[in-house]
């Protein structure tokens, strides 16, 4: 046989695993949790199917039409025209997958394009996509910190990061949330000649708050450091050009990481730099090699929506109006918020448990209103939310509507009076 083993030697009915020896069993706490959850009467928040995406905003769930506030749709730019067009020229001129590493033979023309139209959009000289946004983390931050040196990272950082300075080899230090006092501390008691790099985000996605990114720029510049900033979730609409917090901030960083999984509105990640050795990451990136390139349609949508997203000026104008609608509106009515000011396209209402955030979160399901339950790990500990990310699509009207759910399940469950 394949395996070598001759089938004799199997024993065809073996015992079963000891329950301690049951690798699964240490799923139990969780599986128990889920249980009691679902026999509380509630819809599982974390198993929800869109029957039918009729726009960006209005998606069929449990066989009933539903606004969707809990996607990252900021842009509204899966349905454009344009960029639908261009996913299906694209399958039809190059099939449906690469079937292959992009060092291989996983790059087609449209790959080519995408990572031109990154560094048009960025005004980079290096951009290099990824498979997502997850894999873009994984793949830079492990590849350029090595041994004996330092990765400096937000502890309320995004699972993507935590798990690029997981896969690599390089010493991990956590500063406070956004405070540039603790980073600039924490990166004095480095050794000066190290080599380090400081990890940031533009907007951090559970609160929905922004990074003072001028101040820690300048403070990892004081020291020696590099600078990665995660912008997934302003691109396309903070900024001059809709390149992120760092270019609405005005700075420079030495590399910029986004997806196409939210603004751009299909999958995959990149990263942008003007470094002029950039090029070297796609020698040395295990997750750039050793996995499959994104589809010839998804690079098509990709490039053809991030091209659109370049002029966008008047969705995000919208955008942004949607969020102050949201945020005062939800104040007015006495919900705490992750953020006192809108701060960015998402908007986090603070409850008090995970029951009264699950209660609350069917009461607007049940009412047509679809948002985000965040809990512990993704948020910090003891944190329970219900998450509106806002598109530019999203009406006046519907916002009215949705505000209007928000009043009537808050009460119910307490959660203002
Ligand atoms: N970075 C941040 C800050 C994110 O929030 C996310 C996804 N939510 C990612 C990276 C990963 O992006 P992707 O969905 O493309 O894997």
């Amino acid at each position: 046989t394949e395996t070598g083993l001759q089938p004799e030697t199997l024993d065809l009915d073996p015992a079963p695993v000891a329950p301690d020896r049951d690798l699964m069993s240490k799923f139990d706490g969780l599986i128990a949790e889920r249980r009691a959850l679902i026999d509380s009467g509630v819809t599982d928040p974390f198993a929800i199917v869109m029957e039918e995406v009729r726009s960006p905003t209005e998606a069929v769930i449990k066989g009933r039409e539903t606004i969707l506030l809990g996607t990252y749709n900021y842009m509204g730019m899966t349905f454009d025209a344009d960029v639908v067009a261009a996913g299906k020229q694209a399958l039809d001129r190059f099939g449906s997958g690469t079937n292959g590493s992009r060092m291989l033979n996983g790059t087609f023309q449209d790959h080519v394009e995408v990572e031109q139209a990154l560094r048009d959009f960025y005004g980079m000289t290096g951009a290099i996509v990824f498979s997502t946004g997850y894999m873009a983390n994984l793949g830079m931050i492990s590849t350029l910190v090595g041994k004996g040196e330092y990765v400096i990272l937000d502890a309320d950082s995004h699972a993507s990061i935590y798990d690029g300075c997981k896969q690599g080899v390089a010493e991990i230090v956590r500063f406070r949330h956004n405070s540039v006092d603790d980073l600039d501390k924490r990166l004095g008691r480095l050794p000066k000649e190290a080599g380090k790099l400081v990890v940031l985000e533009g907007v951090y996605s559970m609160l929905g708050d922004i990074a003072p990114l001028r101040e820690m720029v300048a403070v990892s510049r004081k020291h020696g450091a590099m600078v990665l900033v995660d912008e997934a979730h302003s691109m396309g609409f903070f900024g001059p050009n809709g390149r992120g917090v760092y270019e609405d901030q005005g700075l420079d960083v030495d590399f910029v990481i986004g997806t196409f999984s939210k603004s751009v509105g299909t999958v995959g990640g990149f990263c942008v730099s003007d470094h002029p050795k950039f090029e070297a990451i796609r020698l040395a990136c295990r997750p750039y090699i050793f996995t499959a390139s994104l589809p010839p349609s998804v690079v098509a949508t990709a490039a053809t929506s991030i091209r659109k997203l370049a002029t966008a000026t008047e969705k995000r104008e919208r955008l942004w109006a949607n969020a102050r609608q949201l945020h005062g509106g939800l104040t007015a009515m006495g919900f705490k918020l992750g953020t006192e000011t809108p701060q960015s396209a998402i908007v986090a209402v603070i409850l008090d448990d995970q029951q009264q955030a699950v209660a609350m979160w069917q009461a607007l399901l049940d009412g047509g209103l679809y948002v985000n339950v965040a809990r512990p790990p993704a948020t910090p500990q003891g944190t329970y939310l219900l998450r509106c990310s806002l598109c530019a699509e999203h009406t006046t009207d519907q916002l009215t509507r949705v505000l209007a759910m928000f009043r009537s399940a808050g009460q119910a469950v307490g959660a203002i009076g």
